[in-house]
C-alpha cells in the first residue's frame, strides 16, 4: 500500500477536492491511505480564536462558512459537520466562560479542523462511487506523550495496523493529531501532517509515502523568496533531514524518521501537476551534478552568547549549558565554542528569558534577536573541496555579514547566521551561484 498526504494548500477549495479526487482514482490499484491536513487558512483562524476566545470573542462563523461553502461546492449535505462544528462552537464558548483557554484546551480546538476535512473528503469520494470512510488518527492509536501544541508519538505496538483492518474503502486519516494516555487529544506541531503520513507509513509498512502538496517537489531554495528554483529530483534521508530541520517548509522535520526507520522512500508531489515525478526521498546517497543540493533558511532566531572566562579549561562546562538548555526545553539548532565562550541559536522565543536567567549563573549571557540560519545541504559537500570558501566568498561579494559558522565533520550542511534582513539578499546570491 501506499501513504498519500494531502496538504492544506491541496484542500482549499471544492475544485482543489475534486482534483485530488481524481488523483487519488488514477491510484487506487496501489491501496492507498490518505492523510489529510485541515483545509487551507483553517488551522490559523482557529489559532487565533484560540487567542480571542478567552477575552469574550466567541464568533465561529469565518471557520463554519468557510466548511459550509466546501460542502455546497462539492453537492454534499448541509449538515455533514453539524456535530463537529458544534462541538467546536461549544468549546470556544467554553473557553469564553473560563476567560481561559488551556493547552489541552488549543489542541482540542485545532483538532476540528482535520476532524472536517478528513469528512469532508471521505463523503466526496463516496458521492462519487468509490468507498472511503473518514478515520480519526487518535481512533486507530496515534498515541502520543502529552506535550500539548508539539506532541511526540509514542511506539507503536501493532495497534495502528490491527484497527485499520476494520476501515471500509479506502481510508481517508486525520493529520496532525493524535492522543495522550489520559485520552486528551494532542497535535504534533505546525505543519505536522507530514508526520503523520511517515508514522502511518511506519506502522503499515508502506511501499512509498506520498507527500502531495503545491509545488514540483522539494526546490533548490523557497520558491516563494527566490526566482529560478528547481525541483531536486533525487535526495537522501540525511539531506532531507538536514533540510527539513534547517527551515526548508515543503517538509515538517520529524517526517524522515519513521521513514528512515523501514526505508520507506518518501516523494514529495505537485497536485497541480500530478504528473511531474516530484523529488524522491531515497536511503543512500546518489551521485548528482553538483555537491550542493539545496539552500534553505530559518527565519526569526536569536542568538544566545555565553561569555564565561573561568571555565577556561574546565572540563563539563558544555554538559551544564546543555542541562540548561534541556530543563527549558530550548532546541539549539547551531553552536559555535571557544575556549571561554559559546554562541548558539534557538527559536523558541517563549522559553528563552526563563533559559537566558538559569544561563547567567555560567557566565555573562547576551541575546540578539532579529537573526536567520541559512544552511547549504548536500552530502557532496563532504567529497567537494572549497565549498565553504565559495559559501563565505559569495556571501562577502553581497556584503552579507557573517555572525556565526558552523559544519560538522559529517558535512552534510554549513550553516551560518546572519541578520534577518539580509536573508533574501543572502539566499539568492547563495542560490544564483550554486545553481
Ligand atoms: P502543504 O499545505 O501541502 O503542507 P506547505 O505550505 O506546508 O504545504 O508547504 C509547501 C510550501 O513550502 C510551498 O508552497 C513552498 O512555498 C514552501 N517551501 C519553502 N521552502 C521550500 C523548498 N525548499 N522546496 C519546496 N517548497 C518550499
Ligand atoms: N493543519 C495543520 C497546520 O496547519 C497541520 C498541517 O497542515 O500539516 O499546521
Ligand atoms: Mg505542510
Amino acid at each position: 500500500m501506499i501513504i498519500m498526504k494531502f496538504g492544506g494548500t491541496s484542500l482549499g477549495t471544492p475544485e482543489s477536492i475534486q482534483n485530488v479526487f481524481r488523483i487519488v482514482c488514477d491510484r487506487v490499484d496501489q491501496d492507498p491511505v490518505l492523510v489529510v491536513s485541515a483545509h487551507a487558512g483553517v488551522t490559523n483562524a482557529l489559532v487565533e480564536t484560540g487567542r480571542t476566545a478567552p477575552g469574550g470573542d466567541t464568533n465561529v462563523s469565518e471557520i463554519v462558512d468557510l466548511h459550509h461553502r466546501m460542502l455546497e461546492g462539492l453537492d454534499l449535505p448541509a449538515d455533514l459537520l453539524d456535530e463537529q462544528l458544534g462541538e467546536m462552537a461549544d468549546l470556544v464558548r467554553g473557553m469564553q466562560l473560563v476567560s481561559e483557554a488551556s493547552p489541552r484546551g488549543r489542541d482540542l480546538l485545532l483538532s476540528f479542523g482535520e476532524r472536517c476535512s478528513a469528512r469532508v473528503l471521505a463523503a466526496y469520494f463516496n458521492q462519487q462511487g468509490l468507498g472511503a470512510e473518514a478515520v480519526d488518527a487518535f481512533e486507530v492509536g496515534l498515541r502520543t506523550d502529552s506535550n500539548f501544541g508539539r506532541a511526540r508519538p509514542v511506539p507503536d505496538d501493532g495497534r495502528i495496523v490491527r484497527n485499520m483492518g476494520d476501515v471500509q474503502g479506502v481510508p481517508v486519516v486525520t493529520g496532525f493529531l493524535g492522543r495522550d494516555a489520559d485520552g486528551n487529544i494532542t497535535t504534533l506541531g505546525r505543519n505536522g501532517s507530514d508526520f503523520s503520513a511517515a508514522l502511518f507509513g511506519n506502522a503499515l509498512d508502506a511501499s512509498e509515502i506520498q507527500i502531495w502538496t503545491d509545488v514540483d517537489g522539494v526546490m533548490t531554495a523557497d520558491p516563494r523568496l527566490v526566482e529560478g528554483t528547481r525541483p531536486i529530483p533525487t535526495m537522501s534521508f540525511g539531506e532531507a533531514s538536514e533540510l527539513a530541520y534547517y527551515g526548508g517548509k515543503v517538509l515538517h522535520p520529524a517526517t524522515i524518521l519513521p521513514a528512515m526507520e523501514k526505508a520507506i522512500p518518501v516523494r514529495v508531489l505537485n497536485t497541480h501537476n500530478a504528473d511531474n515525478p516530484g523529488t524522491v526521498i531515497l536511503p543512500e546517497y546518489e551521485e548528482s551534478s553538483g555537491p550542493v543540493r539545496a539552500i534553505v533558511h530559518k527565519d526569526n532566531i536569536h542568538l544566545i552568547n555565553l561569555v564565561s572566562p573561568p571555565m577556561l579549561q574546565q572540563h563539563g562546562f558544555l554538559a551544564k549549558v546543555f542541562g540548561v538548555a534541556e530543563a527549558h526545553e530550548v532546541d539549539v539548532d547551531l553552536v559555535a565554542t571557544s575556549e571561554v565562550s559559546i554562541t548558539m541559536t534557538a527559536d523558541r522565543a517563549d522559553h528563552l528569558p526563563s533559559f537566558c536567567e538559569d544561563l547567567a549563573a555560567l557566565g555573562d549571557v547576551s541575546v540578539e534577536s532579529d537573526h536567520a540560519l541559512i544552511c547549504v545541504v548536500g552530502q557532496g559537500i563532504a567529497h567537494t573541496h572549497g565549498i565553504a570558501a565559495q559559501v563565505l566568498g559569495t556571501l562577502a561579494e553581497a556584503g552579507v555579514h557573517v555572525r556565526v559558522i558552523s559544519q560538522g565533520a559529517v558535512k552534510v550542511n554549513i550553516g551560518l547566521v546572519i541578520q534577518q534582513v539580509d536573508v533574501k539578499k543572502a539566499v539568492n546570491a547563495l542560490h544564483s551561484h550554486f545553481f
